[in-house]
């Protein structure tokens, strides 16, 4: 293992134990996507303000701006300025969407304390397969695992590259793929979606109860952004113990850039940074209190 192994931002506490923690306490663990300084110095900044264990979330699909060597380099040196300070709260850091088991063998060694494989495109045998092989990797280092059974629909402005085809959970399959598979989290597909959703948001939460009494393990819940509230701590209830936010995130640090532009087209790009980080920032702090209905005031 390499010397970013120690993972300090931690604070010793691992995947499982951050959602096990979740579970007892009926609340959810916000998984953020990050690529950039902005988007790493925004989660950072959440999780010093609301005090809650925060997720940084590095998709496969982001390898192009920042690889997981990249995030564990921007982490540590982020805690180590003088005007960062330490988080009050456990971070982890994650692996997001990883298609490729090199992806995640490329996370554990970089230091990553949880990653997901996402093999539920494939058939059910072939899902087992994939996911067993990164458990077995990454349980060997201490690194939790999430996987996916189930597909999410690809809603507006989604930035996933899975197929976006819709195919709910079922819950039976759920309990085997646990048992077959060992893995620690499982994302499941009730009515959520990458991106904004086109209609009425729906959740099957006849569903997830059904996979909450068949599955022991804490679940995943991907399409966070447009998801109302009262849904959201629905799901919560039901053993969802992280739940994934992107798209929103995203659309409202455009959104800041894209006002600026308009009246400043001179402006610095330090400045844009920086206010595209306020944005995200804003964003963020409004989901890690949704989904704290216990803390929130
Ligand atoms: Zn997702």
């Amino acid at each position: 293992m390499t010397r970013f192994a120690e993972r300090p931002w931690t604070q010793g506490v691992s995947f499982t134990e951050m959602l096990a923690k979740a579970v007892a306490e009926r609340v959810a663990v916000a998984a953020f996507n990050v690529y950039d300084l902005a988007s790493v110095r925004a989660a950072l900044t959440v999780a010093q303000q609301t005090g809650q264990p925060i997720l940084l979330a590095l998709g496969e699909r982001y390898f192009k701006n920042l690889r997981p060597v990249g995030v564990v380099g921007l982490l540590n040196g982020l805690l180590e300025s003088p005007t960062m300070g330490a988080p009050l709260s456990p971070l982890g850091l994650h692996l997001d969407h990883a298609l490729a088991y090199e992806s995640c063998v490329e996370a554990v060694t970089a230091g990553f304390s949880s990653v997901m494989i996402d093999a539920s495109q494939f058939d059910f045998a072939e899902n087992v397969r994939q996911t067993r092989a990164v458990v077995e990797r990454a349980h060997a280092h201490g690194v939790g695992v999430e996987a996916e059974l189930g597909g999410l629909a690809a809603g507006m402005a989604s930035h996933e590259f899975v197929s976006g085809q819709e195919l709910l959970t079922d819950p039976d399959q759920a309990a085997e793929f646990v048992a077959q598979t060992g893995v620690d989290a499982l994302a499941v597909s009730v009515g959520t979606v990458h991106g904004l959703y086109k209609g009425e948001p729906h959740l099957d939460l006849e569903r997830l109860d059904a996979i909450q009494h068949r599955v022991s393990i804490p679940l995943v819940l991907h399409g966070g952004s447009g998801t109302p509230a009262d849904l959201l701590h629905a799901a919560i209830r039901r053993g969802v113990a992280k739940v994934n936010v992107n798209t929103e995130v995203s659309l409202a640090a455009v959104g800041a850039i894209a006002a600026t532009l308009r009246d400043h087209p001179q402006v610095h790009m330090a400045e844009l940074d920086q206010q595209a980080q306020a944005a995200m920032e804003s964003t963020m702090a409004r989901y890690v209190q949704l989904f704290h209905p216990a803390t929130a005031h």
